[in-house]
This record gives C-alpha cells, structure tokens and sequence, in this order.
C-alpha cells in the first residue's frame, strides 16, 4: 500500500470570504436598523403615535434575527469537539428555527389578547389559526419523523375553556400555563432534535469508548477525523481514519473495525479509511483527538 498522509493542506480557520461579506452586510443592516428604530421610537413618543412605537418593535424583532445570525457565523468558527465532531457548522439550522419563534409568539399573543377581550369562543378575524395550524403540522411531522411525539398542541389547552364570562381570563392563562409545562416536559426532546441537527455525537455513544474500540483492532496503530453523528434518533453514523502497521491486511482490519462498530455501538453506517501508519502522524495536530468540550 503506498504511503498517504491525508493532512498535507493545513486546517482553514475563521470565516471564508462569502462568510465574511455576509458579517459585514448583516453588521450594516444591524446599524441602519438601530438608527431607523431610535428615530421611530423619539418620534413615535413625540407625536404620541402608538403605530410608530409598535414599529419600531417590529424592527427590534429584525435587529434580533440579524444579531442570531450573526450569533450563527461565530458559532459556526468554533473548533470540533468529542460530542460535537464536525464543529458548529449546522448552528444556522436551529437558529433558523427559532426565527420561527418570534412569529409564532406574536400569533399567539395576539389570539390571547383577542379571546381576552372579546370571550374564548369568538371568532378570530386575523387567521392565527389558518396560519397556525401548518406550522403545527410541520412539527409535528418533524417531531414523528425523528421518532417522538409532538408536543402538546394548544387545544389541548382549549378542553380547559371555561365558558362563563366572569372566567374568561382562565383561557389565555391556562393556554400559557399549559405552554410552559410543555415546554418542560419537552426540554429532553428538544435536546436530541437539536443533538441530530447539529450533528453531533449520538447520546449514549462516547468519543473514547469507539476511539478505543478501533484502536484495538489488530493491526491499527493509530486512529484520526472520528466522527459520530445521528441521522435520526436510532439512525447512527461513523467514520473515521485508521491508520495500520504496514504488515496488516487492509481488508481485515476493515471488516474487523466495521463488525465492532456495529456490535458493540449499534452503528447502522460506518465508513472507513484505511491508510498506512506514518510517524509524522504522531505530530500532526490534525490527527490529535478533539479537545473534550
Ligand atoms: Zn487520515
Ligand atoms: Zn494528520
């Protein structure tokens, strides 16, 4: 087998240029914004115009999503770790999602106020439930597909409903009640959805306990680029380096690393590469393990 050391290029750091544009565009954004709300919020209070106000609300939501983006970029420079293989890279993805936070905030504050002041079995004029519902099927399905159950919807809340008119702040208050607990009772869930988005080292699997599972294959000295990750909740990855004596059989320790990968971790895909056993190996820091967290 010819000799190949697979860490010749060094490791690119920071932002790459489109990432880096992207930084300075969204930091000018940020700016603009700042400077439009301070004039809509002096203004609106000058001319006692509660619109005005409200719209210089409506662009601190903006201001917000643009400072989670660019949350995101940093995120995404952060090195790789042994429960987080790939880095940070994916973070856009779950900031993504709680964008969607914001607007649904704001549909269900405003179904609240509206059931507040006018009875919880009016009607609603602004479509929150048209829009809503979608949004609810879309987690939902995500939720099944990553084998879970969907949080509770809100009308589980509604059976709460009472219908005599002294109790009409009973609704919106068991509805945001019923918001937190599911919230809690949802936070564990949470977490593997964000684990499997993020790409990270399945729960229950260890860094040391695979790297050492490989290690002891006969035939590999070394082993480098580990990485686990969650295609779904039950679906498992790997992959990594090993590097083998030069008297080892390439095939064996291929079939060996794989059985064991599968036996003993459940891994449903693992894919390996086989290389020869290089001393500089010992020094490259490519070829180190990651730092713990
Ligand atoms: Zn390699
Ligand atoms: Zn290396």
């Amino acid at each position: 087998m010819a000799s190949h050391h697979c860490h010749r290029d060094p490791l690119p750091q920071g932002l790459t240029p489109e990432r880096l544009r992207a930084q300075r565009q969204l930091c000018a954004a940020c700016a603009v914004c700042c400077i439009f709300m301070a004039g809509e919020v002096v203004g609106g209070y000058l001319a006692h115009s509660l619109a005005i106000m409200t719209d210089a609300a409506h662009l601190l939501a903006d201001v917000g999503s643009m400072m989670g983006s660019l949350f995101s970029l940093w995120l995404s420079t952060r090195p790789a770790t042994r429960t987080m293989t790939f880095g940070w890279h994916r973070s856009e993805w779950p900031l993504c999602c709680t964008r969607l936070g914001p607007t649904t905030a704001t549909g269900l504050g405003g179904l609240s106020m509206h059931r507040w002041r006018r009875g919880p079995r009016s009607p609603c004029p602004w479509g929150t439930p048209v829009s809503g519902q979608p949004l609810s099927m879309c987690w939902g399905t995500s939720y099944r597909a990553l084998g879970c159950w969907p949080p509770p919807s809100s009308s589980t809340s509604r059976g709460l409903s009472l219908p005599q008119p002294q109790c009409k702040a009973a609704d919106p208050i068991s509805t945001f009640l019923f918001s937190v607990c599911a919230l809690g009772s949802t936070a564990p869930t949470l977490r593997d959805v964000l684990r499997v988005l993020m790409e990270g080292t399945p729960r229950n699997v260890g860094f040391e306990p695979v790297r050492d599972t490989l290690l002891s294959v006969p035939g590999v000295r070394a082993a480098h680029e580990l990485h686990l990750w969650s295609l779904t909740l039950t679906y498992h990855v790997a992959s990594a380096h090993l590097a083998i004596d030069s008297t080892a059989d390439p095939e064996a320790v291929l079939a060996e690393a794989t059985s064991r990968l599968h036996s003993r971790f459940g891994f449903s895909s693992s894919t390996l590469q086989v290389e020869q056993y290089q001393p500089e190996m010992a020094q490259c820091q490519r070829c180190q393990d990651p730092p713990q967290a």
